[in-house]
């Protein structure tokens, strides 16, 4: 079988060798820095009962300098099972027996958070394409009037035809389709971020679909071995806002600017080793505002930076998460042939009659209190703690877990435990 395709990365602890082990309250040592904890990210329908971790060797730089939310842990891939909505609706005209039918919908797992930015409980719907979405993304929707056009499920009247739709496809199908190919070092935006992340997200996913597969043109530009954009920099003397272009480089993994276009001389070369990006909108008085932070003679430097063309900075600053990924995974790879590269793990997640839980538990003290909300995964092997950013994915991946806990194992899952512990 050929689940496990996917994705890696570093974080902290976890894994390995006895002396490592994860507990509530354990601690594991990696490079001296105490570690209790992983961020847990991903897409909870792709856990599986033959779950593959792929972590190796954190630097603490990761976790100290780079937006954090790189931090990847995980998971087995599961290519997901589509729904199966019940008989057909077109025969109905009922309004209110249809907007039960979606009330019903969206409360099932996929549906149940906004297909967009995973704020809960959503109550709006794109009917073009088969989404919930919540009613800030819904007003996003309505920007691109030739792929979505939404409603609100309580509210609008709806079509028997378009239920059934609604039906048949939802947030789980949708995201197979529209984000089947998001590379790693895309940011999704969550609920929270700032608006020009997430319009940038919906329009990428629908309007240019950049995620589907159907070329990899959009891939191409972000991890160029060079990118060049042009963006209004704050002066670090007058505080003017001037005109100047950026350079990304993945042969020396720089970035550099330079005060005019045809300028052979940049004005400031800057190692990607240090570097991070982030929307500071209010910090830096525009919508699309950009800070990005790297170290200089051991103090942190500011380039604060915008452009009013909302999808040229949020390219850019995925551009930016490319270029510090590619550098990351140079550096890793070096750290992978030495000693203090720690190896591969695996999970295998059997049923509760075996020995395995989940549950929550509270995670405080984790990354000064950002990681709140723990989730205790016991195997018989060992223990597991994630954390999450939000509740409601603790809930969500909590809820992956016990699905896959809750089911008696085949006899097929028993030869996959007994492979995954052989490959340890
Ligand atoms: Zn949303």
């Amino acid at each position: 079988m050929s689940f496990f395709l996917f994705v890696f990365l570093f974080f902290l602890c976890i894994f390995l060798n006895e002396k490592c082990r994860v507990g509530v309250n354990s601690v594991c040592e990696q490079n001296n820095k105490p570690y209790d904890a992983a961020l847990i990210r991903g897409n909870t329908e792709s856990v599986t009962r033959n779950s593959v971790f792929n972590c190796c060797c954190a630097a603490e730089e990761l976790t100290s300098t780079w937006s954090w939310n790189l931090v990847v842990v995980f998971l087995g891939f599961d290519p997901s099972t589509p729904q199966k909505g019940p008989n057909s609706f077109s025969s109905m005209a009922n309004l209110a027996r249809n907007n039960k039918i979606l009330l019903e919908l969206v409360q099932r797992p996929g549906n149940n958070v906004c297909a967009d930015c995973s704020a809960p409980e959503p109550d709006w719907a794109s009917y073009t394409l088969g989404v919930f979405v919540c009613l800030n993304c819904s007003g996003m929707h309505r920007n691109l009037p030739s792929v979505s056009k939404v409603k609100s499920i309580r509210l609008d009247y709806w079509d028997s035809s378009l239920v059934e739709f609604m039906q048949k496809r939802g947030n789980s199908e949708a995201k197979a389709i529209f984000e089947k190919c998001v590379p790693t070092f895309f940011y999704k935006p969550r609920q929270n971020d700032c608006i020009v992340l997430k319009d940038q997200w919906i329009r990428a996913k629908y309007e240019r679909r950049e995620f589907t597969g159907e070329n990899n043109r959009f891939l191409q530009i972000y991890t160029s071995e060079q990118f060049e954009s042009p963006m209004w920099k704050k002066g670090r003397v007058n505080k003017q806002f001037l005109k100047r272009n950026f350079l990304l480089s993945q042969r020396d993994f720089t970035l550099k600017y330079f005060i005019k276009e045809d300028s052979k001389v940049p004005k400031a070369v800057i190692s990607m080793k240090d570097l991070n990006a982030d929307f500071q909108p209010e910090k830096i008085g525009h919508p699309h505002g950009l800070q990005i932070s790297y170290s200089e003679d051991d103090h942190t430097r500011n380039l604060f930076v915008y452009h009013d063309d909302g999808q040229t900075v949020v390219t850019f600053f995925n551009a930016i998460r490319a270029t510090r990924l590619a550098y990351l995974l140079r550096k890793h790879q070096t750290l992978r042939n030495s000693d203090d590269a720690t190896e591969k793990g695996f999970a295998f997640i059997g049923s509760e009659s075996h020995g395995y839980s989940v549950s929550a538990c509270s995670g405080q003290s984790k990354r000064g209190g950002r990681w709140r909300w723990g989730i205790f995964l016991k195997t018989p092997d060992r223990e597991y703690v994630f954390m999450c950013e939000q509740e409601s994915e603790q809930k969500e991946w909590i809820e992956a877990f016990r699905k896959i806990i809750s089911q008696p194992m085949t006899p097929e899952d028993y030869a996959n435990e007994a492979n995954l512990r052989r490959g340890k």
